[in-house]
């Protein structure tokens, strides 16, 4: 049965954005819902260990989620289990969230916070030893890998530019890249062919990745042009193979770059009136836990003033527009 439900804002997303936005709004005295399809936390879900929230020096993914999502309610924000499958700004600026549930969400304002997908190899193993040497994020754990011997999959920026990073923890990168010439720029590929401690695999495609109950410990690759197999020792792999910002979800245009993320003002608005994004999905030079829940700060102090403003009539919240 379908029902409508109003609050003042409403947070599509429960990682540490929309956790961190849902205690702002909730100490800010909004009617807030954060609405989360599954268990909150994020990307801090996919985490084992985290060194680099300041605070705390070295926590479990899971424990910090735990913990964020506790303090998310605290001053009053509703977390709802939805599953969001559309938003649109109504003609007078109320937002319309809709939920396959059936229930339509509406407020004047609206915070995305739903990241977004780092693409997976999809082959067997990898979901098994996710966060227990399989990667996604360099600067989240490249410094347990510290002496050891690591694959990075693909041939792209990200790739090229994350295994060169990685070379300050790991003693052996080894980047394996399906053809043989990487699409990475110039500049990034320069530095990693200088790097001692790289060595490209070309013309390879992973066909599993093996290992025990202390994880990672191989990886089985193919030659895409002999299709010979081979095994190679590793404890990590980092898979950079294109990332996708979940925007989906908005059903108007909204402005982002070439690589689909959305772009924001300096109060993190999107050029939809009254919709805020913050995290993964905003363009930005690099994508953090910290820098996510600087994003959410921003972003629901911002709709403080908005909603404010909005009710002044003040035509910069751009009523009705
Ligand atoms: P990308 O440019 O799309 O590159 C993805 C790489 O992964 C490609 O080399 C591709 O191989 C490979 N790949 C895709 N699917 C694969 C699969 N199933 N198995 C094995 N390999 C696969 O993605 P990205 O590197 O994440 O970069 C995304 C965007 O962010 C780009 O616009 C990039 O310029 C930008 N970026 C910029 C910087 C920087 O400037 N410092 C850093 C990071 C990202 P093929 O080449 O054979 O297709």
């Amino acid at each position: 049965m379908s029902r409508t439900e109003e609050f003042e804002l409403i947070i599509v997303g429960g990682g540490p954005a929309g956790l961190c936005a849902a205690m702002y709004a909730g100490r800010g005295m909004l009617k807030t819902a954060l609405l989360e399809r599954g268990v909150p936390g994020g990307e801090l879900l996919n985490t084992e260990w985290i060194d680099d929230y300041p605070g705390f020096e070295h926590v479990l993914g899971r424990e910090l989620a735990q913990k964020m999502t506790a303090h998310a309610l605290v001053f009053g924000a509703e977390l709802r289990q939805e599953n969001v499958e559309s938003i649109v700004r109504r003609e007078g600026g109320v937002f319309e969230v809709a939920t396959t549930g059936g229930t339509t969400y509406e407020a004047p304002a609206v915070i995305l916070t739903a990241g977004g997908t780092p693409t997976k190899l999809d082959v067997p193993g990898e979901h098994e030893y996710a966060g227990r040497g399989v990667s996604y994020c360099a600067v989240c754990d490249g410094a347990f890998f510290k002496g050891d011997t690591i694959a990075v999959v693909g041939g792209g920026d990200a790739a090229v530019e994350e295994a060169d990073y990685l070379t300050r923890y790991a003693e052996k990168v080894y980047v394996i890249h399906r053809r043989d010439e990487f699409r990475a720029s110039r500049i990034l590929q320069e530095r990693l062919f200088a790097n001692p401690k790289i060595e490209v695999i070309w013309n390879k495609q992973v066909r599993e990745l093996g290992g025990g109950p202390a994880g990672l410990e191989s990886l089985l690759l193919e030659d895409t042009v002999t299709g010979d197999a081979q095994s190679l020792k590793a404890t990590g792999c980092f898979i950079f193979i294109g990332f996708r910002p979940n925007t989906g979800l908005i059903k108007q245009h909204v402005a982002h770059d070439a690589s689909g993320y959305v772009i924001t003002d300096d109060r993190m608005m999107t050029s939809i009136p009254g919709l805020f994004a913050a995290g993964d999905l905003r363009v930005q030079l690099t994508r953090q836990v910290t820098t996510a829940v600087g994003d959410a700060t921003t972003a629901a102090i911002a709709v403080e003033k908005f909603l404010k403003d909005r009710q002044a009539g003040v035509p910069g919240a751009k009523v009705g527009v």
